[in-house]
């Protein structure tokens, strides 16, 4: 898939539009869902073009795969949510209902999350 530039996290890690920020670092910005699905829905993207976490792992270079998913659990940590737990979701893909073409990765907690799917 060809990386949309003006995909809505594109223009977020651009300045462009706002979000309501929780860390930043030289691998990713993390950021609020806007439509959060449990207390604490948080999203972390890479500072870089990739579409999914398909094209993240094919492309990015080794130090920042590395670097991105230690500042994925550094959030976590900022979050305080890494006592009682926390979900990591990433979509890839349609029928994984992906629908912001940029790498995200979700981390769900505040609550009993339950079931993986319902
Ligand atoms: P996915 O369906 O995995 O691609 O997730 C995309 C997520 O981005 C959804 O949970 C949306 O609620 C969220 N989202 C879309 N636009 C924004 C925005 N401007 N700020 C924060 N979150 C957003």
């Amino acid at each position: 898939m060809t990386y949309d530039t003006n995909n809505i996290f594109a223009k977020i890690l651009r300045g462009e539009i706002p979000c309501n920020k929780v860390h930043e670092d030289e691998y990713c910005i993390a950021f609020h869902d806007i439509t959060p699905a449990a207390p604490v829905h948080v999203l972390v993207i890479p500072k870089g073009q990739y579409t999914s976490f398909h094209d993240f792992t094919a492309q990015a270079p080794a130090g920042m795969i590395q670097g991105f998913f230690a500042s994925v659990r550094a959030v976590a940590m900022k979050l305080g949510v890494d006592q009682n737990g926390y979900r990591l979701v990433s979509n890839h893909g349609a029928d994984a209902s992906q629908s912001v073409p940029h790498f995200h990765v979700h981390i769900l907690a505040g609550r009993s999350l339950g079931a993986l799917l319902p």
